[in-house]
């Protein structure tokens, strides 16, 4: 017999969709041409698919196709954007100001940046999660060129007032950039009505392919250039040189239009069950907290704390059936808490105990069901088998407790 997989891990990554993969097979051999090949059929097939991707993307966003530029996934879209602007436009100031809770992508870029002459600011969030937007407004300074806030977090779902942040920009005249990976496709996102002036977002996280993604670089009121960051044969209006991965950039667009068509039935769909999970891991469990802005967050994301349960401990009773992410991550011989958890406030021993789940379009509620169980089951067996719960039990006040070291 073979084990059931239940994934629910779909922030990670999403499969990708067979529709997905049906648009992308022509491109690898019977339209197989160089896009920038202007010559001959073979190139002006690849070319065509290339149009019309670009097409279904910017619909997906409401934007113009010569506002996207393809790009190998949203790690490259977020290094792109934020080098790129700081290179174009250092002469008018060196400020950045951006989120603790941000990707890596985001923050490893504004570190690179720092040593190339930019002054960061790294902005704390609230407890839920949220940017402040009063400390948000008063960290703007005249040095100030470029506001990065993603639009939805990876750990926890919380949503950032993106509009009221855009005001903020616009009333500065800084400019508005938002890794929104977490959102395109799962909820609508509208970057010039929320004035996002760079955008960046990838396949692999919609149900389209890895290595392929995007960047919306707006072009009107204001135009936002970026330098190239890659330099080459000028592809991309000179901002992504290297030869198009049409196939990638196929199934992106065809990810995007079916993301257009289904994602309300799908966020319907999936926040029912994910609320199923919340309220059934509650009903079954004491002790159990989701962090972050329950309100402003992804349909299909929670992120649950099972206090005096270690999370990768919890995990390991599961993981051969369920897939999901715990709010630890390895760092070399550590196992680090979380930075997003703790920038929420959350103690180590809350961190440490945190599972992400995050559902997708191929979740289906039988799999929900058997993932309440099987959590239900977990947690029950590592509290049997925790002193601390036992002590928690007896009312002793852990914190009160003196620990010694060994
Ligand atoms: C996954 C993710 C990325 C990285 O995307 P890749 O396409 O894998 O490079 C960047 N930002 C956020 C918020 C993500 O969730």
């Amino acid at each position: 017999m073979s084990i059931q997989k239940i994934y629910l891990d779909n922030n990670s990554t999403t499969p990708c969709d067979p529709r997905v993969v049906k648009a992308m097979l022509p491109y690898f051999y019977d339209h197989f041409g160089n896009a920038a090949s202007r010559s001959h059929p073979f190139g002006w097939e690849a070319e065509e698919g290339v149009d019309y991707a670009r097409e279904q993307v910017a619909e997906l966003i409401n934007v113009s196709s010569k506002e996207i530029i393809f790009t190998s996934g949203a790690t490259e879209s977020d290094n792109l954007a934020l080098k790129g602007v700081f290179e174009m436009y250092r002469r008018k100031g060196n400020h950045i100001i951006t989120l603790t809770t941000e990707h890596k992508a985001v923050l490893d870029s504004c570190k690179k940046l720092e040593k190339m002459g930019a002054n960061v600011t790294y902005l704390p969030v609230k407890g839920d999660g949220l940017v402040d937007l009063e400390v948000l407004e008063a960290a703007i300074t005249d040095k100030t060129i470029l506001v990065s806030i993603m639009w939805a977090n990876n750990e926890t779902g919380v949503i950032q007032p993106m509009k009221a942040i855009g005001e903020i920009c616009a009333k500065y005249g800084v400019l508005f950039m938002s890794d929104a990976t977490q959102a395109v496709g799962k909820i609508p996102v509208d970057p010039k009505a929320t004035g996002v002036h760079l955008m960046a977002f990838t396949g692999h996280k919609m149900y389209g392919p890895k290595g392929v993604g995007a960047l919306f670089v707006n072009r009107k009121n204001p135009r936002v250039k970026v330098t190239a960051q890659q330099d080459g044969g000028g592809h991309e209006r000179g901002m992504r040189s290297g030869t198009l991965n049409v196939p990638a950039i196929v199934g992106l667009g065809t990810a995007a239009e079916l993301a257009r068509l289904e994602m309300d039935q799908d966020a319907k769909r999936l926040s029912k069950l994910r609320d199923k999970l919340e309220q059934g891991l509650k009903d079954n469990l004491e002790e159990v907290y989701v962090n972050g802005n329950v309100h402003h967050r992804m349909p299909h994301v929670t992120n649950i704390s099972f206090k005096h349960v270690e999370g990768e401990g919890l995990m390991m009773t599961f993981n051969q059936n369920i897939a999901v992410s715990s709010g630890s991550a390895c760092t070399s011989a550590s196992l680090e808490p979380s930075y997003v958890l703790m920038a929420l406030g959350l103690g180590d021993d809350l961190a440490h105990s945190s599972i992400r789940f995050s559902l997708g379009r191929f979740t289906k509620e039988q799999e929900v069901d058997m993932a309440i169980d099987m959590l239900t089951k977990g947690v029950n067996h590592m509290r049997d088998l925790s002193p601390i719960w036992e002590m928690y039990k007896d009312g002793i006040d852990l914190e009160a407790v003196e620990w010694t070291e060994h």
